[in-house]
């Protein structure tokens, strides 16, 4: 026998610990598990059938009407967190339907929370699919140029927050990266009684071409400019972990970073420096959209991709992964397909 094929090379050795699948299982490094799973759907109006979002196939813009079945399916399914959106019926330019007591938000978190109270609900705290405009907050003239007003911006945040935990949510993810709104909201949620609800910061969020099908569903699209202003420029990986550090700074319980699969470089990072902080990653509509697009024509395998491409976003360090393909995941551990 050559050396090579000597009993202490180490390919040699991996190959012995790979033959048996159960030695697999026992060595496997990353487990992506239906815990690790936040279902992302969407809530707009009050009756009619479920709207589908063309560029998101499978999912729907669901009616207060439809949303008992929705929420029965996704328990039954054995998911226990979902990520709302709301898509209001009526836009202004302050987006007040988002801190309406009788907003769409509001009405669909006590809905949910009677139906199934155990449900973890994180409500998304933005302004985008709210305001006419469609920019994440309060926007006026700044010397001649229309502009994010920031201060304003975080007085109507910390109005929808307290709505939103007053109607039940249990976790609120503020994703518009207004400067000082994880400071600025947890103490406001701390002066109102709600020192237990953790706040997780969309705290590295890239103005990223991921998020089109997204914008769709919740019909929250600019109607002019774009959010560069207030989002992270792609190209860049450090700035990601100055992010961090402010959140963390501010009080951020959960760090979030969006989005996952384009960016494990930066997942990686982030946890790498702060491994002692819980981190989210957020699947986008379009990375969903662009592996449904692929399967829908049989280029690929879906379910191999699927669990390939959220094992990564956990191998690189996310510990859960907010997405559109969990009621899937749910359905193909539990047919065991
Ligand atoms: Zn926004």
């Amino acid at each position: 026998m050559s050396h090579i094929m000597s009993p202490t090379f180490p390919t040699v050795r991996l190959r012995r610990l790979r033959q048996h699948p159960v030695i697999r299982d026992l060595i496997r490094e990353t487990e992506l598990n239906l815990d690790d799973l936040v279902h992302a759907i969407f809530i707009k109006g009050d009756k009619g059938d479920k709207q589908p979002v063309l560029s998101m196939p499978g999912h729907y813009q669901i009616p207060l009407s439809k949303l008992d079945e929705e929420i029965e399916e996704i328990v039954n399914l054995g998911i226990k967190s979902i990520m709302i959106f709301g898509v209001p019926s009526t836009k202004d330019a302050y987006g007040s339907d988002s801190f309406d007591d009788q907003g769409i938000m509001q009405k669909a978190i006590r809905q949910i929370k009677k139906l199934a109270p155990d449900l973890l609900i994180i409500s998304d705290i933005c302004f985008c699919q709210y305001t006419d405009h469609g920019h994440c907050g309060f926007m006026d003239d700044h010397h001649g140029c229309i502009d994010l007003n920031n201060d304003k911006t975080l007085e109507l945040l910390v109005k929808q927050s307290i709505s939103h935990v007053q109607a039940g949510a249990n976790m609120l993810a503020p994703s518009g990266m207004i400067d000082g709104a994880v400071i600025t909201l947890r103490r406001a949620l701390d002066e109102a009684g709600f020192e237990h609800i953790p706040l997780m910061g969309h705290t590295v969020k890239y103005s990223s071409a991921m998020y089109g099908p997204f914008r769709q569903a919740t019909e929250g699209a600019p109607k002019y400019g774009d959010r560069s202003r207030y989002q992270m420029d792609p190209a860049n990986g450090n700035e990601a972990l100055r992010e961090a550090a402010v959140d963390i700074m501010e009080g951020a319980d959960i760090l979030l970073i969006k989005p996952a699969h384009t960016y494990l470089d930066i997942i990686y990072r982030v946890k790498q420096t702060y491994p002692h902080i819980p981190l989210c990653a957020y699947h986008p509509s379009a990375e969903f959209s662009m592996i449904k697009a692929a399967a829908e024509k049989g280029w690929i395998n879906e379910k191999r991709v699927v669990f390939e491409v959220l094992t990564s976003i956990k191998r690189a360090g996310a510990d859960f992964i907010v997405n559109y393909y969990t009621k899937e995941v749910a359905r193909w551990i539990i047919n065991k397909e």
